[in-house]
């Protein structure tokens, strides 16, 4: 069965969630973006032992602690998707876009880049792949289909959806993105976004003034 604590790291209070297999007390991390002292207390207070880290997109602030983490436990980095490449390359550019508080970033190298319908596996737990690009390129999100919950980085949060403002950025695409990909996994799924609380592909649905069925003119 899967469990998961979601663990806000850097200033931007971003959701690093640990994720284990209670069978086998097989755990993954999906965007270590920083406090990493913070990540590794989860690990050893649940008792887990950590096999992956999953990657959303290579924004610091998901992505600052990567190599650190991956380093410290000895385990394979998967995502994001090969065309997030140019912002792991731009690591001391992006340092200075989101500032000194991320000083600590470094830049990683991905065991695995994913793409749409590629899966993810630690313990006995499988997370699905969704290509989902317009925030970044390269963004994907995971899907855990039998307790339909999903890890969606900054694609979409309770009541807004991903900038697209950034270099590559593309708010066509990412509107997309969110209805093609995510909505059609259904309503009742829930979601961690990369930032705030959880929500519902429903709730979006209905409500999120930029990418409701209202707002995009779908009845
Ligand atoms: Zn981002
Ligand atoms: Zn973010």
């Amino acid at each position: 069965m899967l469990k998961y604590e979601i663990i806000p790291v850097t200033p931007f209070a971003q959701n690093c969630t640990l994720f284990w297999c209670s069978d086998t007390k097989q755990a993954a991390v999906v965007d270590p973006g920083g406090d990493i002292e913070k990540i590794k207390a989860a690990i050893t207070k649940h008792g887990l032992t950590l096999e992956k880290i999953f990657i959303t997109h290579a924004h610091l602030d998901h992505a600052g602690a990567t190599n650190a983490l991956a380093v410290l436990y000895s385990v394979p980095i998967e995502g994001p998707h090969k065309e997030d490449l140019f912002w792991i390359n731009a690591i001391e550019e992006q340092k200075q876009m989101f500032g000194e508080a991320f000083n600590y970033a470094e830049k990683f190298t991905s065991n695995r880049f994913l793409q749409q319908n590629d899966t993810v596996k630690f313990g006995n737990i499988t997370f699905e792949v969704y290509f989902c690009p317009g925030h970044t390129p390269g963004h994907i999100v995971f899907f855990h289909r039998e307790s339909k919950l999903a890890q969606v980085g900054d694609v979409l949060f309770s009541g807004s959806i991903g900038r697209t403002d950034f270099p590559r950025g593309d708010h066509a695409t990412l509107i997309r993105s969110i209805r093609d990909n995510l909505f059609n996994l259904g309503d009742d799924v829930r979601f961690i976004p990369g930032h705030g609380p959880m929500s519902t592909f429903g709730q979006e649905r209905r409500t999120n003034p930029q990418v409701s069925d209202t707002a995009v003119g779908v009845r």
